[in-house]
């Protein structure tokens, strides 16, 4: 019996994993609040850890301005440690295939059981002494078959909410790197992504551009027709600029009307023309208000291209870029530029 209520005593402690205590403490089930407990229930950060038990002991309510500040206290680079508690979700989805296999233990502990009562069955001289060890296997096997009830529900239920929290997790991870409005990076997923480019660059020597694009005049634009259809406008820009870098470039949204692209190219002219198919294209698009049927002007955008040298950090290739995009806007606008059309500093 030993067997069993250690294993029941393992389960207990998995299943007052984070989402229970979460629910005790009244704690709605975002995706933020659940790294804030399982972090909490994992028990590693004494910080965190000291932080919500005190809270708890002083009986505070766990509001929406308090989870918030939890999760930015601990967590101030947003979703930055969330790989950490993926790989603890996974380490408890393991644990919990550790505890069913264990389960098993405890089954061939009722088989030894059942071993003995044979045994003493062959030995039994009287009557009564059959009814008393029919008495003790009955009882055996009744609790035997409860607490193996109660462990599936057990194993259920927290295999249930660590899948939860993983899914959750993941999403949460997702969404911090996608721009919402056109799908495409976000300027956080540049920065890791040029970052990423820069060292291959170093470690490789593989030569890549920069592209920075801008739609042009686009605050009279919203100004004009609304700042929706602007958004539909940037909708476009970025389906255009996905289309044009393919499968081997990459395209982000670098903030506002605002696009980076990243070409692994050693020619500059390369990615100018590049550049130019997509300007040209954007250019040729006629936008039509869907109500009205109205024709709305042309819209353009300029390009400022750089290549990658050895002196180069991320901030100076991206900076030359910038550049020459400014260079661009100064001649009038809806045109590419590039580094080489930029006056020698
Ligand atoms: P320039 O040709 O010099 O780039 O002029 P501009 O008007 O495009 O530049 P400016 O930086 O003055 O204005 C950018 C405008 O982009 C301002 C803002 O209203 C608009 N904008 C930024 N983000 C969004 C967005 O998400 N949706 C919409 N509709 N407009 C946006
Ligand atoms: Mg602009
Ligand atoms: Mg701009």
């Amino acid at each position: 019996m030993a067997m069993i209520q250690q294993d029941s005593a393992r389960t207990e402690a998995i299943a007052k994993s984070a989402a229970s205590l979460m629910s005790e403490a009244d704690v709605p089930p975002t995706p933020q609040n659940y790294r804030v407990w399982f972090e909490y229930a994992l028990g590693e950060n004494e910080d965190l850890v000291a932080d919500v038990e005190e809270r708890l002991q002083r009986g505070e309510s766990f509001t929406a301005a308090m989870n918030a500040q939890l999760y930015s206290t601990y967590f101030p680079g947003g979703d930055g440690g969330s790989s950490r508690a993926e790989d603890e979700t996974q380490r408890i989805l393991k644990d919990i295939l550790g505890e069913l296999l264990s389960t098993s233990g405890f089954a061939s502990d009722y088989g030894e059981k059942l071993e003995a009562y044979a045994q003493r069955l062959r030995e039994a001289r009287r009557v009564s002494d059959i009814h008393s060890i029919i008495g003790n296997l009955v009882e055996d096997t009744t609790k035997m078959s409860e607490s193996s009830r109660r462990l599936r529900a057990r194993l259920e239920e927290s295999t249930a909410q660590a899948e939860n929290l993983r899914q959750e997790l993941q999403k949460t991870k997702q969404e911090a790197l996608v721009d919402a409005l056109t799908g495409l990076s976000n300027r956080r997923a540049f920065d890791i992504k040029v970052r990423e480019t820069h060292e291959e660059f170093q470690r490789s020597g593989s030569l890549f551009c920069v592209l920075m694009v801008d739609v042009d005049h686009f605050k009279a634009f919203n100004d004009n027709y609304g700042h929706r259809v602007g958004d539909a406008v940037l909708q476009v820009v970025a389906a255009i600029l996905k289309e044009t870098v393919g499968n081997d470039g990459y395209a982000a949204r670098y903030g506002g009307e605002e696009f980076v692209l990243l070409i692994r190219t050693p020619s500059i002219s390369q990615a100018c023309a590049m550049a130019e198919r997509a300007r040209r294209r954007f250019a040729a698009k006629r936008f039509k208000i869907a109500k009205t049927g109205k024709n709305i002007g042309k819209i353009t955008a300029s390009v400022g291209v750089a290549l990658v040298k050895a002196e180069d950090t991320v901030a100076s290739v991206v900076e030359r870029a910038d550049k020459a995009l400014y260079l661009a806007k100064e001649l009038g606008r809806n045109s590419v530029k590039s580094e080489r059309d930029l006056p020698q500093a």
